[in-house]
């Protein structure tokens, strides 16, 4: 029962929306809703999906502006992040408001995620990983058997997520990457939050900011 998964760019920010389905069941998850739900709610109609929960890595805007109302029509649950980021799934609608993005709503997850926890989707486990320094409650998904990985804003082909914001940690960013990530295995494939994806492998080689070859490695 292998997954499968489409990704969907919402926003001005062109964020990685994702779908992630096992292909037999058709059943899946929506992670990180922006916005745009409407080519959200389009792609899932084509492909044919049961979405069973919304996953949240973080509570940016452009990763969680559309989750309240579209766990609303699709009668899911919001899981994740973690309970770290309230602060910004609290302010969404202020941030909403500097960025331009009409009709956005606070989000209260349904469940809170720990480092540890699995989350199913579709079926197929996926364990929890926290991930802090870009936003404080950052969660990674992560699926070894299917070699499989979405990491949000933590880790980009080439670059890592900022952290010069007031609550950004630069350091507890890559101790993240190097600690929790990389150890997963070379071959991990991840599907990030903005731009194309890459592998753990490939960033640990080449990844200026946090692969073996960065300047305070
Ligand atoms: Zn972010």
């Amino acid at each position: 029962m292998p997954l499968a998964a489409a990704i969907i760019p919402v926003t001005p920010f062109q964020q990685n929306c994702a779908l992630v389905w096992d292909e037999e069941s058709k059943r899946g998850v929506v992670i990180d809703p922006g916005g745009d739900l409407d080519r959200i709610q389009a792609a899932i109609a084509e492909l044919g999906l049961t979405i069973e929960t919304i996953l949240l890595t973080h509570g940016h805007i452009d990763h969680a502006g559309g989750a309240a109302a579209l766990a609303e029509a699709l009668a899911v649950p919001i899981v994740g992040p973690s309970r770290e980021d309230a602060f910004l799934l609290d302010d969404l609608p202020a941030q909403g408001a500097r960025f331009g993005f009409e009709g956005v709503r606070a989000v209260t997850p349904d469940r809170w995620l720990t480092e540890g926890e699995t989350v199913g989707i579709g079926g197929h486990d996926f364990g929890v990983l926290h991930c802090p320094g870009h936003t404080p409650g950052h969660v990674v998904f992560t699926n070894a058997a299917a070699g499989f990985a979405i990491v949000g804003d933590v880790l980009f082909q080439g670059s890592v997520g900022r952290t010069d914001f007031p609550y950004g940690d630069g350091a507890a960013l890559i101790a993240g990457i190097r600690g929790k990530l990389f150890p997963l295995g070379d071959e991990i494939a991840f599907i990030c939050g903005h731009g194309p994806g890459s592998t753990f492998g490939a960033e640990r080689r080449g990844n200026p900011f946090a692969g073996d070859g960065a300047q305070d490695g």
